[in-house]
């Protein structure tokens, strides 16, 4: 069915996830591959298959693989600087990604100045430029800025941006201060092929983008060339919307048009074959090196040199060979890259391009001749791609597959016909500006494409991420489904029998199985950095979600942590609605994130303190409560919310009239609400202060709780002793944002916390905490250890 070729790396890529998830030291690894070799080699010599010990000995070198390659070894003195600004000199080493606000550079650091300290150092760092700054490739630089260590997935399955950098090699990140000024110190310490392939790639961006102005050379600059540094957010969003991000990044269709055209040109000028094949070899490598080689452009590149090869090594063109090939050569390279987006969704949409698309070509003889292999090659991609963009993005475009259509060919026309404009325009500008026109209707036709259908009403539908059993199976049926297309499998009638009362067996099991595990009370603190949110799934089916995470205010951003944090997370926990609302108060690091929140899902009761504060979010969040029409009340004391099944939680604050003058009447009249299930029960303060806590003492209030959200991130202004010890908490989480302005949380509050003998999990630390109760004791699981912050 698949070369050996293919089934070792599928092992090798099997063994990296493999090493990566489970708790196995590397010795185990070592041994259990070695084991493997012995036992292929004594299959060999026995003259028996040795099918079942290679693919273990492939699938165990790459956990042992992963082991040893994943994280980028930060020299101790840079590790040590984490958090505190520093001075570093080091050279650009590679050419720097301009981004629609920043430029990216990644600097191997030579030097660094830290708390009055200078040392050598070693080591890859990402330093972010403000836009203006024009730091070239192959300069050696000084440069000023806080060290941070990037921060890792906070969330059940987001994204970490740790292990991002680590696939590219880079430990640790630097921000530049404001205005921070960069020392050129030397030019010119370029790679001489990378700075040419740098200046090329600088040359025609800057031409697409003065002889086409507008978004017509920012659509060019990005298709041609990956430079997406014009793109602006609202075009970026219309082209995920609609399914065409790909349009955005260079994949291997550039690569593949590139090379087609070198070739076409090869044959137009009767080029015999082994010089023609080195030199589209040589303009594909070229290419890759001006585009970053990026996953995308690598595979495509490894391919096609290979496809270029075969003919003059006289072996037959194997395309799922090719694949495998460049497949385990990235992952040799970086293991990490196995779970990069790019990489997974670069593999997958190839691997259905020569798997299903040829079956669907043979299937689709209602078509005209021309549409049918387009047809095919789009609904192909589109298939092979669709799990993991579910996973990845949490939406599905159902209305891509139209817009794929309208688009591809017009980019299979735009692709060759930019780059000939491009390279003219670079060598002779004024022939370049007279040429470029040609390609203003063909950009607008994509751009528009992306416009209308993302506007459609089936344009990115919301869905829940799958699990990693659900898109094995998901790729187990569709490769059997081809491989009976292609007629290489007979299907029986007992066949189906098998097939249909094994997937019926399993669903009855997975019921029982479901019936056998007690009902849990299960409470999610997420990490939304410097912020409050607490999802809480009772044993009903119920929900309830306490805040949704926000800005600081005085340090906004603009960065819209509903959006992209706090939505994601609830739909990786799998919440379809938010039966309860509840805004602790109104500061916006509580209640900012939960305006997506009302935005993405059904709500069915809003509770507030009903506190005025003029946090920005604030105005907006009761103004979308009364347009949705969502019951609203203000929550106080005595109240009761019913979750179910034996769970519901008291408000045990604020109460009529509200307090004022105290220090901060905000926080002193938060929502406080002990949620209790069977003999366990958890107390959720918001930002109570010294007095709340008084009061609540004072009036004889039972507080005694399992687990406390202790309040107001951890300030030594709350969470008194006296009250900590009539709580009494076995499990303590504390909300707070790693490096956050306050100095959250406050040592004094974390000592209190030990003396009343809590387990105390940060969410800056562990990232997301949860708690699940069984009404009669409580676990707690988080996302990580605290030794890997
Ligand atoms: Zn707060």
């Amino acid at each position: 069915m698949f070369p050996p070729i293919a089934w070792i790396a599928a092992a090798f890529a099997a063994g990296i996830a493999l090493g990566r998830w489970s708790v196995l030291s590397a010795w185990i690894w070592f041994a259990a591959s070695t084991g493997s070799v012995l036992a292929a080699a004594w299959c060999v010599n026995l003259r028996r298959p040795a099918t079942v010990p290679l693919l273990a000995g492939a699938a165990t070198v790459g956990a042992l693989w992963v082991m040893l390659h994943a994280d980028p070894v930060a020299a101790p003195v840079l590790t040590a600087a984490f958090g505190r600004d520093v001075t570093l000199a080091g050279v650009v080493v590679r050419p720097p990604q301009r981004g629609s606000e920043r430029v990216r550079a990644v600097v191997s650091v030579e030097h660094i100045d830290s708390a009055g300290r200078s040392s050598p150092a070693d080591g890859l760092v990402l330093v972010t430029f403000p836009q203006s700054s024009d730091v070239l490739y192959g300069d050696r630089i000084a440069i000023s800025g806080r060290l941070v260590r990037p921060p890792p997935a906070g969330n059940p399955g987001e994204f970490s941006y740790r292990d991002y950098l680590a696939s590219r090699g880079i430990g640790a990140v630097l921000y530049p201060q404001r205005h921070a000024h960069v020392h050129v110190i030397e030019h010119g310490l370029a790679t001489p092929i990378l700075a040419a392939a740098d200046i090329v790639r600088r040359r025609m961006t800057s031409f697409l983008l003065t002889a086409l102005p507008g978004q017509r050379g920012a659509l060019m600059a990005s298709l041609l060339l990956g430079d997406d540094g014009a793109i602006g957010p609202e075009a970026r969003d219309d082209f995920a919307r609609s399914g065409l991000l790909h349009v955005l990044v260079v994949s291997g269709a550039q690569v593949g048009l590139v090379l087609a055209s070198v070739l076409w040109l090869g044959r137009l000028l009767r080029v015999p074959l082994l010089p023609a094949s080195g030199v589209a070899a040589a303009v594909t490598l070229f290419f890759a090196l001006m585009t970053g080689w990026v996953p995308s452009v690598a595979r495509a590149a490894m391919m096609a040199l290979i496809g270029l090869a075969a003919p003059l090594l006289q072996r037959g063109r194997d395309a799922h060979a090719a694949l495998a090939v460049a497949a385990l050569a990235l992952l040799v390279s970086q293991p990490l890259l196995l779970f990069d987006a790019g990489f997974q969704l670069s593999f997958a949409a190839t691997w259905g391009l020569i798997f299903i698309a040829p079956v669907l070509t043979l299937h689709l003889s209602a078509l005209p001749r021309s549409l049918r292999s387009l047809f095919a090659m789009t609904v192909a991609a589109q298939i092979a791609v669709g799990p993991l963009l579910a996973y990845h993005f949490l939406q599905i475009s159902v209305v891509g597959l139209a817009a794929n259509l309208i688009v591809i060919p017009l980019v299979a026309l735009l692709v060759p016909a930019g780059f000939a404009v491009a390279v003219v325009g670079a060598v002779i500008p004024t022939l370049g500006v007279s040429l470029a026109p040609v390609l203003g209707p063909p950009a607008d036709a994509v751009r528009w494409t992306a416009a209308v259908f993302a506007r459609l009403p089936l344009s990115a539908v919301p869905v829940e991420a799958p699990s990693l059993l659900g898109i094995a199976g998901f790729y187990a049926v569709l490769v059997a489904t081809v491989e009976w297309l292609r007629g290489r499998v007979r299907v029986t009638r007992a066949a189906i029998v098998a097939a249909v009362s094994g997937a019926v067996a399993l669903a009855l099991w997975a019921q029982v199985f479901a019936a056998t595990v007690p009902p849990q009370l299960v409470i999610t603190f997420l990490d939304v950095g410097q912020g409050d949110s607490i999802v809480v799934q009772a044993p009903s089916g119920r929900t309830m979600l306490v805040d949704g995470g926000g800005e600081v205010e005085g340090h906004l951003t603009g960065y819209d942590v509903g959006a992209r944090r706090l939505v994601p997370a609830l739909r990786r926990l799998h919440l379809r609605t938010i039966d309860i609302m509840l805004l602790s108060h109104p500061h916006e690091d509580h209640v900012g994130g939960l305006i997506a929140a009302l935005q993405n899902f059904p709500v069915g009761l809003v509770l507030d303190s009903g506190f005025e504060h003029p946090a920005p979010s604030y105005p907006r969040f009761l103004r979308l409560v009364e347009a949705q029409q969502i019951p609203y009340r203000l929550a106080r004391r005595g109240q009761r919310l019913d979750l179910g099944d034996g769970a519901a939680a008291a408000v045990l604050n604020p109460r009529d009239p509200l307090i004022v003058g105290s220090s901060s009447d905000v926080h002193a009249n938060s929502v406080v609400a002990r949620l209790a299930y069977g003999a366990t029960s958890v107390l959720l303060t918001g930002d109570i202060e010294a007095l709340t806590e008084a009061i609540l003492l004072g009036d004889g209030t039972d507080l005694h709780s399992t687990v406390l959200k202790v309040a107001h991130h951890g300030s030594a202004t709350s969470s008194t002793p006296v009250f900590l010890d009539a709580v009494a908490p076995q499990v303590a989480v504390i909300s707070v944002g790693a490096m956050n302005p306050f100095g959250h949380p406050h040592r004094a509050t974390l000592e209190a916390l030990q003396a009343v003998g809590a387990a105390v999990y940060r969410t800056d630390v562990h990232g997301a905490v949860t708690v699940a109760s069984d009404g009669v004791q409580v676990w707690v699981r988080t996302v990580r250890d605290a030794g890997d912050r």
